[in-house]
């Protein structure tokens, strides 16, 4: 009995095929699931830990598909020359930053994320790895932060040449032995995908390389596809075929694989990212903050390819990022009407189907068996709110709401906005300074 929880009297939002806003309605979660909802009046007995949902919404936790962690540790630093373009910023900045980080810096660099997402009702994120001096045992660091808050991640280490052949050999090593580490200890808190850079920082050689060990374990692959216009000027120049058109070449495509960001493809090569079933997962904020444009997420909806939503390292807020993809489709195609469906669905739905590519236990949604990773949110509707209007009061009124109470795998991670993680905030912010400040020396 003192395994169970209730979650009752919420406005409570199923999501999934079948969306629906159910009143009057309870949730019971035992050993991590969901196990029923029903109408509250049936819920009669006596449960271990009871949160009255009165005046929130409840709703599955939301799913991040593209994220770096590691990125926490340049907020601030005003050391980086000015770039002129997407790959000066990757020289300057991001390719240097990573090049010091250490696996103590990857482990806080993740924890505070990771704690900030438990506050923003963020439960999975799909995130994207690059320590070159120190890939060999990154991801498990990092992985050790994903266990201590309760949450769940999909994690990579994004292979490259640009630091020679030796570190990218460790890059392979790295996805080869965390994607082994997950598929024996089949832990549904912790995926892995084999990461790669992208076309442009990849040789044939080390793709092939990749391609092989990926495919022998089973795994998909995350990769920046298109980002800028310069990745397929590069492979145009270097290659002679587009950069989707290179990547299926070393059949790096797939429904389990992760194209993050398709700025700069065209028809040909969305006609393959949808005969492959690949996830395309749209970064807006990112895409802004770097001005490489921004993805035509209608176009890519509109042929049937699976689009998600990441932020890229900008925030852990879907919320905030949800409202951005809006806003960028407008002014994309210089219309305010533009994709209103394409860009909200990202979140609520395409990411749990993306998710649901790699997590055995069923993600996003509030289902009788599907994980029980729910979140409270602050809001008393101001209109008439229900399945055919739920969509716009997320846009426009619950994206300015508050998470109350976030719960993964049934673990109640923060409760009446208070953390119960195993985890002190202050004590980690307190590590994660002197840590970044150190590294800011090195930079
Ligand atoms: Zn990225």
């Amino acid at each position: 009995m003192n395994e169970t929880l209730l979650i009752k009297n919420g406005y409570i939002i199923t999501l999934g095929e079948n969306n629906r806003v159910l009143k009057n309605h309870s949730i019971l979660v035992e050993d991590g699931k969901i196990k029923k909802i029903g109408h509250s009046k049936d819920f009669t007995g006596q449960y271990g830990h009871v949160i009255n949902a009165s005046g929130k919404v409840v709703m599955p936790g939301f799913i991040n598909a593209h994220m770096h962690f590691y990125s926490t540790f340049v907020r601030g630093l005003c050391k980086a020359k000015p770039s002129a373009n997407f790959r000066e910023l990757l020289e300057n900045l991001w390719w240097k930053l990573d090049k010091c980080l250490t696996l103590d810096d990857c482990y806080y660099s993740a924890l505070l994320p990771l704690i900030d997402a438990v506050k923003r009702g963020t439960t999975t994120i799909m995130d994207h790895h690059a320590s070159p001096f120190a890939a060999r045992g990154s991801l498990n660091k990092i992985a050790e932060a994903v266990k201590k808050t309760g949450l769940r991640a999909s994690l990579c280490y994004e292979l490259s040449d640009r630091d020679g052949q030796s570190i990218a050999r460790d890059g392979i090593d790295e996805n080869v032995d965390f994607i082994k580490r997950c598929n024996s200890e089949k832990d549904e808190q912790l995926k892995a995908l084999f990461g790669l850079h992208a076309s442009f920082t990849i040789t044939d050689r080390t793709m092939e390389q990749a391609a092989k060990a990926g495919s022998e374990l089973g795994a998909g692959f995350h990769i920046h596809t298109a980002e800028a216009k310069s990745d397929q000027e590069h492979s145009e120049k270097n290659f002679g075929m587009r950069v989707v058109e290179r990547l299926h070449k070393f059949s790096i495509l797939g429904p389990k694989t992760i194209a993050a960001h398709c700025v700069h493809v065209n028809a040909r090569e969305m006609d393959l990212l949808k005969e492959t079933d690949t996830a395309v997962v749209h970064n807006p904020q990112s895409n802004m903050n770097n001005a490489v444009g921004t993805a035509d997420i209608i176009k890519m909806s509109n042929k049937g390819i699976l689009v998600g939503l990441g932020t890229d390292a900008m925030t852990v807020n879907m919320l905030e990022e949800l409202r951005v993809a809006m806003w960028a489709q407008h002014l994309r195609h210089d219309d305010p009407c533009a994709g209103f469906m394409e860009s909200i669905s990202t979140l609520p739905f395409n990411n749990a189907k993306i998710a649901n590519r790699h997590w055995e236990t069923k993600l996003g949604e509030l289902k009788e068996g599907y994980a029980a990773d729910i979140i409270l949110m602050d809001y008393y509707p101001p209109t008439p709110f229900d399945e055919n209007t739920f969509l716009g009061h997320l846009g426009f009124g619950l994206s300015q709401s508050f998470v109350d109470t976030t719960i993964a795998g049934g673990k109640v991670l923060m409760e009446k906005k208070k953390l119960k993680i195993d985890v002190d905030e202050r004590e980690a912010a307190k590590e994660s300074l002197k840590l970044s400040a150190a590294l800011w020396e090195r930079f």
